[in-house]
């Protein structure tokens, strides 16, 4: 089993998605071992979006961020990070396949819904980041 870490972004929250966006990942097989919502600080954004630091866009995404509540998770399947990637499409919702969360959802390059860990070595750290293991459920 493998774990990714999966956000329902501020834009979603606030557009009331949540329920529509978590009933697709399930239909999709992954399962949620851990949820929590959050209100990120600027500092707890630029800490999550670390790898970015520097680029152009990394003030305006992690002030995204922390411009309301996001739902975070935790999701396990047989190939979570692959399987999770896939249902959210390209980050940038033009590009995004049909059928995708992004290309269904997003309505910008930056405002787009969800995120979710693209790599093991990423879904480590941010896992981590947001939940301690007292806090995912072992099955
Ligand atoms: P992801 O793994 O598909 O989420 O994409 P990245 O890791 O490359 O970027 C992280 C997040 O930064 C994206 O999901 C967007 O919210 C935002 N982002 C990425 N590229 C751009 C860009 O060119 N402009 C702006 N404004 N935001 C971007």
């Amino acid at each position: 089993m493998e774990r990714t870490l999966a956000i329902i972004k501020p834009d979603g929250v606030k557009r009331g998605l949540i329920g529509e966006l978590i009933s697709r990942l399930e239909r999709e097989g992954l399962i949620i071992v851990a949820l929590k919502m959050i209100w990120m600080t600027k500092e707890q954004a630029k800490g999550f979006y670390k790898v970015h630091a520097g680029k152009p866009f990394y003030e305006s995404v992690t002030d995204f961020m922390c411009s309301g509540p996001c739902v975070v998770m935790v999701l396990e399947a047989k190939r979570a990070i692959n399987t999770y990637r896939k249902l959210m499409g390209a980050t940038d919702y033009k590009e995004a396949a049909e059928g995708t969360l992004r290309r269904d959802y997003a309505t910008d390059i930056e405002k787009n819904v969800v995120h979710g860990s693209d790599s093991p070595q990423s879904a480590a750290f941010e896992v981590a980041y947001f939940f301690n293991e007292l806090e995912i459920l072992k099955r």
